[in-house]
């Protein structure tokens, strides 16, 4: 018998509490709302998307994270049975498996989000600025701001702390969406079930100060350089040195840190540096030919499905040099900024070489605050203040009726981590089977327009996707050559088409141009074709 059995006789909640935003958090949601359960999914950030919004691509394919993750962001912030609450904190949790009382606290974020129409017409008047940690540190962005154009939900918020107070951004914006005063507020949820998944967060690199993190202003973290990749990140996806804005040439990536190091009390290995290193060797090599990437490794831990074949094609199509040694220490050169990376060859040979730029293959760690989560919600943790698990319920905690997926049970990719968010939510809709659809609602659309009979009027949407199809299609002349075809009476590109707000727009261009027909040319349709359909469908035309 699984330990979360429930108490006999015990009337049970239709609803989850989802405590994470991530793509783990974000599935797990998805699959409980559909199944008929109402889901309260919680987010200590402004916007849901975790880690993974920060990624360029993902690997093993090279797909392009945020298309894969923005049209289920958009299908969580519109269904019907997913609250989304953000800025928001797990206090205490009363109760037991079947019955929770969640205590939630909601930090102020001084915009009402559902006035705030992501108009951004604000931030363009903010004078204070701040750092932006959704570039890690990267760039800046204004007090007032939205973390990435795509967010869920798309609502700004001010940063209090660099916020002047000069009332700028209230005078402006016409949907009265800035409320100075905004208090803490304290949020009493019921619910039958819990899933975790809370993520890990990134080793503190400096830390290992032998490598210069902090020091040595060309030595990056995996996490830096993966917004430096990206189309959306601080340079626009254009490889270069945060010195002197040069394109490095050759590119170390020093593997493990933090990860298989008992001198930092962390014995196990994080999972996915490995391949994370080696897609970004690819990805900077396909952005600059000149690069020359080399990763050191202590050994390649390639174990998913193609993972191995990955690996031989970065060798082999991209010339991507692997030695195997432990990196001792990095110098830097004060006048010139270049790296001299010290290492002991397999032959046993003392090696210095010189290099423009240095990417530490961050790990992952239970932070304090993951550690305080999980003392407040009652489940037990491991050595390394992972969620612990029995061995043949991977999914359940030391508390029956919350359970667990992705990074917080170990470090896991992506693919497993969205697996193990549908086995979490299949253990929570099993335990909530007879409570189910007790506390949903059901969507309703507005009446299917009759087309029959009537010439096609077509909408052509085309997305630029940043510089991921901008880069390479002369998307405003792609624009222009659709306005002439026949039957197109409204052409017209957009920046991130599968976003939230291009949702809107997409609804709104229908009734404005009485559209029956809508063309979207933008990722694969085998990813977006529904998300699409379903705004198309919310407009009132047949979804086919
Ligand atoms: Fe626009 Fe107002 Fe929201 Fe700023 S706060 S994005 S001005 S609606
Ligand atoms: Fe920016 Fe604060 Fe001024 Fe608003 S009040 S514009 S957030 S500095």
């Amino acid at each position: 018998l699984s330990p979360n059995a429930p108490a006999q006789g015990l009337s049970k909640v239709g609803a989850v509490l989802v405590v994470g935003g991530g793509v783990g958090g974000v599935q797990a949601a998805l699959d409980l709302a559909e199944s008929g359960l109402k889901v309260h999914l919680v987010d200590d950030s402004s916007s849901i998307g975790g880690v993974m919004a920060q990624l360029d691509k993902t690997f093993p394919t090279n797909d392009c994270s945020m298309c894969i993750l923005s049209p289920k962001l958009v299908e969580c912030g519109r269904h019907l049975n997913i609250e989304i609450l953000t800025y928001s904190k797990i206090e205490k949790v009363l109760g037991e498996a079947g019955s929770f009382e969640v205590h939630v606290k909601q930090m102020p974020r001084y915009i009402d989000v559902a006035k705030c129409t992501g108009c951004g017409e604000c931030a363009k008047y903010c004078p204070a600025d701040a750092i932006d940690l959704y570039n890690e540190g990267l760039s800046e962005r204004a007090s007032i701001h939205v973390k990435y154009p795509q967010a869920v939900p798309l609502a700004y918020v001010i940063d209090r702390e660099v916020c002047i107070g000069c009332g700028l951004c209230q005078n402006v914006c016409l949907a009265d969406a800035v409320h100075y005063d905004d208090k803490e507020k304290e949020i009493t949820l019921n619910v039958g079930a819990i899933i975790l998944a809370p993520g890990l967060e990134e080793f503190e690199a400096a830390s290992k100060s032998e490598y210069g993190y902090g020091r040595y202003s060309n030595v990056v973290t995996s996490i830096e350089f993966e917004r430096i990749l990206s189309a959306s990140g601080p340079f626009r996806g254009r490889v270069q040195r945060p010195s002197d804005g040069e394109i490095p040439r050759k590119i170390a990536f020093i593997q493990c840190v933090g990860s298989r190091d008992v001198t930092c009390g962390n014995g196990y290995c994080s999972s996915v540096c490995c391949m994370y290193a080696t897609k970004e060797a690819v990805i900077a090599k396909e952005h600059q030919k000149e690069v020359e990437p080399t990763i050191f490794y202590i050994d390649m831990r390639s174990y998913g499905k193609d993972f191995d074949r990955y690996i031989e094609r970065a060798e082999e199509e991209y010339g991507v040099r692997f030695v195997r040694c432990r990196v001792s220490s990095v110098r830097e050169d004060p006048e010139t900024k270049q790296l001299r990376i010290r290492y002991e060859s397999e032959g046993g040979k003392l090696v210095e070489e010189e290099f423009d730029l240095v990417v530490l293959s961050v790990g992952f760690v239970s932070s304090k605050s993951i550690r305080e989560l999980a003392q407040r919600i009652g489940v037990e943790l491991d050595e390394y203040g992972f969620c612990k698990t029995p061995t043949f319920h991977p999914f359940e905690t030391s508390r029956p009726g919350i359970f667990v997926c992705g990074m917080f049970s170990s470090p896991k990719d992506i693919p497993e981590t969205v697996t193990q968010a549908s086995g979490a939510a299949a253990c929570a809709g099993g335990l909530l089977s007879s409570a189910r659809a007790t506390l949903v609602k059901s969507k309703e659309y507005p009446g299917e327009l009759s087309v029959q009979g009537e010439p096609p009027r077509i909408g052509v949407f085309i997305c630029h996707c940043g510089i991921n199809i901008g880069g390479v299609v002369d998307v405003p002349s792609v624009v222009e050559y659709a306005r002439t075809l026949p039957r197109v009476v409204h052409a017209e590109a957009n920046l991130y088409t599968c976003s939230s707000d291009t949702q809107k727009a997409i609804k709104e261009r229908i009734k404005e141009h009485s559209l029956n027909r809508v063309i979207v040319a933008s990722c694969s349709p085998r990813t977006h074709e529904p998300l699409f359909q379903e705004t198309i469908r919310e407009a009132g035309l047949n979804r086919y």
